[in-house]
């Protein structure tokens, strides 16, 4: 078999944790292939996709901040991703480059894994950028409850809402400032917050809500995956919530992306295995 170049494309990029769980599949796979994070400036985006065949690349990830710039140098973009406006995978089909986004299936699996099925359940999303978009089209595919999007500012958060709308007008969609959080959920004994801000990356981030709006029915899915618990889960936990780490969502968009690359059924324990130790040498 030939071997083939696989990776992920963003700026800054020396932290990314999907070398270490790709290159562990292939190795588990015994496939010759190898997966690189390449450091691409936001100047330089369409000529390393350009490259891309010349160099044997089978496919690669897209990460910040190119997961919305790069449609336009993509053949052909798959619902999903068009939809949500980001493409965080590419394939190649039939000699074309086609671009995916596999992050709200890869969260959608770590949330049934963890025993929680979102149908009819509220859902409290803080944030709205692109993560907080692909966790949004999939929670309506399955079927939630109302959706209440809070932001810092609401009007990143309307033109999210509005094109959710187009898609799904029959849901129940409201836009929030993150100021208001504790004063509109206080009736909700049971909800899904997914915390989708980069807040709880850096030690002395404050926690995105007020702690006690926080209720004991309510389960809380964190994006942020480093640290592998962030404060925000650890007082969840503290109050009896149930919570569901980051990591989740990356393993399985990663499983989602190898899967379409190589054909193959992902060796999903290999990879998360990787990722914890490689979260783990990283405290
Ligand atoms: P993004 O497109 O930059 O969006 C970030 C969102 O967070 C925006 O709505 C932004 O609001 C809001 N925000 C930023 N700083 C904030 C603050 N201090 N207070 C309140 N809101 C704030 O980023 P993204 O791609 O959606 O990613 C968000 C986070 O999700 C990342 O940091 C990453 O940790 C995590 N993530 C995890 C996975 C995974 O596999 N587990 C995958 C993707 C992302 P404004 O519009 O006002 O700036």
């Amino acid at each position: 078999m030939l071997a083939q170049v696989f990776g992920i494309f963003g700026t800054p990029i020396a932290h990314a944790l999907s070398p270490v769980m790709h290159n562990a599949a292939f190795a588990a796979l015994g496939l010759p292939h190898h997966y690189h994070a390449f450091e691409v400036a936001p100047d330089r985006l369409e000529e390393a996709i350009q490259a891309m065949d010349a160099l044997g690349f089978g496919g690669v990830n897209i990460t910040l901040p190119h997961k919305e710039k790069v449609l336009p140098f993509l053949d052909r973009i798959d619902t999903t991703a068009r939809r949500v406006g980001a493409v965080n995978t590419i394939a190649i089909e039939n000699g074309r480059w086609v671009g995916y986004n596999t992050d709200g299936a890869g969260w959608m699996r770590a949330l049934l894994e963890a025993g929680v099925d979102p149908m009819g359940m509220r859902a409290l999303l803080l944030g709205s950028g692109g993560a907080a978009a692909s966790v949004a089209y999939t929670l309506l595919e399955h079927q939630a409850g109302p959706l209440s999007i809070f932001c810092r500012r609401t009007e990143t958060g309307h033109p999210l809402a509005n094109r959710l709308r187009a898609t799904f007008p029959q849901h129940e969609i409201e836009v929030f400032p993150l100021s208001e959080f504790q004063k509109i959920v206080s009736d909700f004994p049971k909800a899904l917050l997914i915390q989708a801000t980069p807040l709880g990356l850096c030690p002395d981030d404050p926690l995105p809500i007020p702690i006690e709006s926080l209720q004991p029915g309510w389960v809380v899915s964190d994006l942020v995956y480093r640290p592998y618990e962030t404060p925000l889960l650890v007082q969840a936990k503290k109050r009896g919530v149930q919570t569901i780490p980051g990591i989740g969502m990356l393993l399985y968009q990663g499983v989602l992306a190898f899967e379409r690359w190589t054909g193959e059924i992902a060796p999903i324990s290999v990879m998360k295995a990787a990722l914890s130790h490689a979260l783990n040498c990283a405290r």
